[in-house]
C-alpha cells in the first residue's frame, strides 16, 4: 500500500564492527513512511549529526546508553522540518532536532522520549549550528568546560581535538571567560584556523611533533584544565605538563574508538597524586534539563560575534558510511554534518 510520502531510506546496523566501520557492516534498507496516528507527527530529516560517539554505539558491552542492536536504524541526533502532523505540539513546517537515526524520515509519537524533539528558530544563523554549537556538541563543551572543568579566567585551558566540533567550542568559550587557551590539533591549517579565525592564544599540531615539548613551550605556566577529547598519547603529555589542582576533563578518546587490542590507559596517572590533580568523566545527557539555558547564553554570544559555529557539510545520504568515517581520518574542519535533504 502507498501513502503520500516518498519512500523513506534508512542505514541499519548490519554487524558490529572490528576497527574502523567498514560498507558491509551496513545495511541500506528502503520502507515505506508509517502514516502518523492520533498525536503524531512525520519529520522530513534536513541534515544528520555525526559524531564519535556512533562508533562506541555500535559496540556490544555496557556503556551509558545501551548499544544500538543488529538490524536496527542507526541511531543519530538530526536536524528537519514536520511534514505531517495530528499532534498540537508541532505543525507542520516547524524545524525540529531530536535522535532521527540515521534515515530520511521519522514517523512517530510527537513525544517519543528517545527522539525528544525540541522545536528551533531556523533563523538563527546557520541553521547547522543547532547541531552544533546550539546542539549536543555545544552544550559538551559549555558544560564540560564550567562545570567538570571549572575553568576561571588566568587558567590555561589545552583542549585536544581543538579543530572539532567540541574543542573548537570549548576554546572560544575559555577565551571569553578570560583564560589562556591552547589547542592540539592534526596539521598546519586547523592550528593556523584555531589559532587566526577563533583566538585562541597557541594551538599545537600534534602530527609535527612530540607534544611534551611544544606544551612545554606553548604553556610557560603550566596547564590548569584540559579538555580531554582524544586520549591515548596525547592525554600522557598533558597528564606531565599538570598543575596543582589541575582539572582534567575526559570528554572523549576519539584516539581508541577503533581500536583492535586494548584500550591505551595514561602511564602517567601518577601525576594527579603529585599534583592533587582529578580527572573527571562527563556525559552530556546528564546536563539534558540545563540544555536550554546554555542555548540561549551561546545564542546570544553567536548573535553578538563572541562564538562562531562551524560546521564540515557532506552532501548525499547515502554516502553515510564513508562521511562517518570522516571523523577518524580527521578531514573535518568544525562539527561534521551529513546533508540529506533540502527544506
Ligand atoms: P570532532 O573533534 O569534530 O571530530 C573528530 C576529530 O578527532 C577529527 O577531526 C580529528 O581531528 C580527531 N582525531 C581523529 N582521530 C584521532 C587520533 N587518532 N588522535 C587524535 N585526534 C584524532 O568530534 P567531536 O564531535 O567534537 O567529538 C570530540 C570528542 O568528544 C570525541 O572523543 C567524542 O566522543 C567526545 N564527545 C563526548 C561527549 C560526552 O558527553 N562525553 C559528547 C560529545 C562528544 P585532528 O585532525 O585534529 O586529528
Amino acid at each position: 500500500m502507498t501513502n503520500a510520502f516518498p519512500p523513506n531510506q534508512q542505514f541499519r546496523l548490519a554487524a558490529r564492527p572490528s576497527g574502523l566501520p567498514r560498507r558491509e557492516d551496513w545495511q541500506f534498507h528502503e520502507e515505506a513512511v508509517a502514516e502518523p496516528g492520533e498525536g503524531g507527527i512525520v519529520v522530513k530529516v534536513l541534515y544528520l549529526s555525526l559524531d564519535p560517539a556512533m562508533r562506541g554505539w555500535m559496540n556490544e558491552g555496557k556503556s551509558y546508553i545501551r548499544p544500538v542492536a543488529i538490524g536496527e536504524v542507526m541511531r543519530a541526533g538530526g536536524l528537519g522540518v514536520v511534514i505531517a502532523s495530528r499532534s498540537p505540539r508541532f505543525a507542520v513546517g516547524d524545524y525540529v532536532t531530536g535522535g532521527t537515526g540515521v534515515q530520511r524520515y521519522w514517523s512517530g509519537q510527537a513525544d517519543d522520549k528517545t527522539a525528544g524533539f525540541i522545536r528551533i528558530d531556523p533563523r538563527l544563523g546557520n541553521v547547522t549550528a543547532w547541531l552544533n554549537a546550539l546542539g549536543m556538541p555545544g552544550m559538551t563543551a559549555w558544560f564540560g568546560l564550567k562545570e567538570v572543568g571549572q575553568a576561571k579566567a588566568g587558567d590555561t585551558v589545552v583542549v585536544s581535538g581543538a579543530a572539532g566540533a567540541v574543542g573548537m567550542t570549548v576554546g572560544q568559550l575559555a577565551k571569553a571567560m578570560g583564560c589562556r587557551v591552547v589547542g592540539i590539533a592534526g596539521g598546519q591549517d586547523k592550528c593556523r584556523f584555531v589559532v587566526e579565525q577563533l583566538g585562541f592564544d597557541a594551538c599545537i599540531d600534534y602530527k609535527a611533533g612530540p607534544v611534551h615539548a611544544a606544551l612545554k613551550e606553548h604553556c610557560p605556566q603550566g596547564v590548569d584544565v584540559y579538555f580531554d577529547n582524544v586520549g591515548g598519547d596525547i592525554l600522557d603529555a598533558v597528564l606531565a605538563r599538570i598543575n596543582m589542582k589541575a582539572r582534567i576533563v575526559i570528554c572523549g578518546a576519539i584516539s581508541q574508538y577503533n581500536a583492535t587490542d586494548k584500550v591505551k590507559g595514561p602511564a602517567n596517572y601518577l601525576s594527579l597524586l603529585v599534583n592533587r590533580a582529578r580527572m573527571e568523566g562527563m556525559v552530556v545527557f546528564d546536563y539534558a534539563p540545563r540544555y536550554a539555558e546554555a542555548a540561549q547564553q551561546m545564542a546570544q554570544m553567536l548573535m553578538e560575534g563572541k562564538l562562531k559555529s562551524v560546521e564540515y557539510v557532506v552532501d548525499g545520504f547515502e554516502t553515510f558510511p564513508e562521511s562517518l568515517n570522516l571523523l577518524f581520518e580527521g578531514r573535518n574542519l568544525g562539527k561534521l554534518v551529513l546533508k540529506v535533504a533540502d527544506a
